[in-house]
């Protein structure tokens, strides 16, 4: 199985011929069309968008704008103004609870996340619902990583104000039933918050056909820049909910005693935006897109498949989560009695990138019975010789740590 781009378009594995990359999950690596379109902006387009009337300014608007468009259209949006530029799904995230949350949940209300959260779509709803006096409830998963839909559905009523899951769990890789989990909010009246850090980079996605609320995702680990990322929303949400960030650029008026808003998306995007991130994530979008989110994910599937294979016939290797065609590309596992830890040193050694610890998500790691998991995650630029590596790898572990504890 070859790579689906080749390393060649990424200057830093191109540099590396000896780099095995498995941490895409962490951030993924940039391909040159994504670093010489935001050199280029830089260079030839640069000022403060929105800002100057001199014709520079205009055209780093314009340069902005048309960002916002191109992702827009690669997230299934077709209402650019709902797509918000913000550092990343952590900062969506945490927009959303704190607009929308704090103008909407109130004592008595329920707040609802499931068990393998990452910390960004655990920790804000966890602080909101212990703020306004909510109950925060938790959906337990599945002995597999999977989220039961009639366990979720038990769990709600119409106290619940919000369902918040991942598409795609950052540690098991479970794809979650995303339009099933949106349409049980929806029944009881509560928002459904998807968080697409792990999904947008993987798979299609229809965010207007989806049926979830909100949308979150990271530019940076899907080929694009660090510092931007995206929250896509429904209009009428985004038009009630008040601002979660004040200052320049999101006001319409400023009097002395109050201010009113600016329009969409300008309301959710104080300050000087991080134009060039938003540059660089459409050049990204546009790399992805030219080889198909179809494809993308066919071949994340044929590498977790033979890397599921290959490491379960590994004695001792456990694998976390559910088989290989549940799953994105990524494979939380652990070996033995070996330290995650120490396993990741051991790889390292053999240029093999991988990561080992909680993964940000403390309370998975808790239901797991677990402290921490190595992890290896898998995208475009590998190939089947990074398989190899990975097992490899593990297998002289083994051997250097002696007779492994099952
Ligand atoms: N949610 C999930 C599922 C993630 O994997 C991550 C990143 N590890 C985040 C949220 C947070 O993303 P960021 O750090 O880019 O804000």
């Amino acid at each position: 199985m070859t790579s689906l781009i080749h390393r060649s378009q990424f200057p830093l594995l191109a540099a590396a011929p000896e780099l095995v990359y498995l941490d895409s999950a962490a951030t993924s690596q940039k391909p040159r069309a994504v670093l010489d379109a935001v050199r280029d902006f830089y260079e030839n387009d640069y000022a403060n968008p929105h800002r100057g009337a001199y014709e520079l300014s205009v055209r780093a608007t314009t340069r902005y704008h048309a960002a916002r468009e191109r992702v827009a259209s690669f997230l299934g949006v077709r209402d650019a103004d709902c797509v918000i530029f913000t550092r990343g799904t952590t900062e969506a995230l945490n927009l959303v609870a704190g607009a929308w949350g704090r103008a909407n949940v109130n004592a008595g209300d329920e707040v609802v996340v499931t068990g393998a959260e990452h910390h960004a779509n655990f920790v804000p709803w966890q602080q909101l619902a212990l703020e306004r006096g909510a109950r925060f409830r938790i959906c337990e998963i599945e002995s597999d990583g999977t989220v039961d839909l009639d366990r979720l559905r038990a769990l709600l009523s119409p106290r619940t104000k919000v369902v918040a899951f991942a598409h795609v769990s950052n540690v098991l890789g479970t794809i979650a039933p995303v339009r099933e989990m949106a349409e049980l909010a929806h029944r009881v009246g509560a928002l459904a918050v998807c968080d697409g850090a792990q999904g947008a980079p993987h798979l299609r996605v229809r965010f207007d056909e989806m049926g979830v609320d909100v949308y979150a995702a990271s530019g940076h680990k899907m080929l694009g820049p660090m510092g931007i990322g995206v929250l896509a929303a429904r209009r009428e949400l985004l038009e009630r909910m008040p601002p979660f960030l004040m200052g320049g650029d999101m006001i319409e008026f400023v009097e002395d005693d109050h201010s009113t808003w600016n329009v969409l998306p300008h309301k959710f995007e104080a300050g000087t935006p991080n134009a060039a991130g938003a540059v660089g994530l459409a050049a990204a979008v546009d790399v992805l897109e030219g080889v198909g989110m179809d494809a993308v994910r066919a071949h994340e599937h044929a590498l977790v498949a033979s890397a599921y294979d290959r490491l379960s016939a590994i004695d001792g290797v456990h694998i976390h989560g559910p088989g290989a065609d549940a799953r994105g590309g990524v494979l939380s596992f652990t070996v033995g009695d070996v330290h995650p830890h120490d396993l990741a040193t051991i790889l390292d050694t053999r240029h093999v990138c991988i990561r080992a610890g909680h993964h940000c998500a403390q309370p998975l790691m808790r239901r797991l019975g677990v402290s921490a998991t190595a992890r290896a995650s898998f995208y475009v630029y590998n190939d089947a010789s990074d398989v190899d590596a990975l097992a490899g790898g593990i297998v002289a572990a083994k051997e250097l740590f002696g007779s492994v504890a099952v």
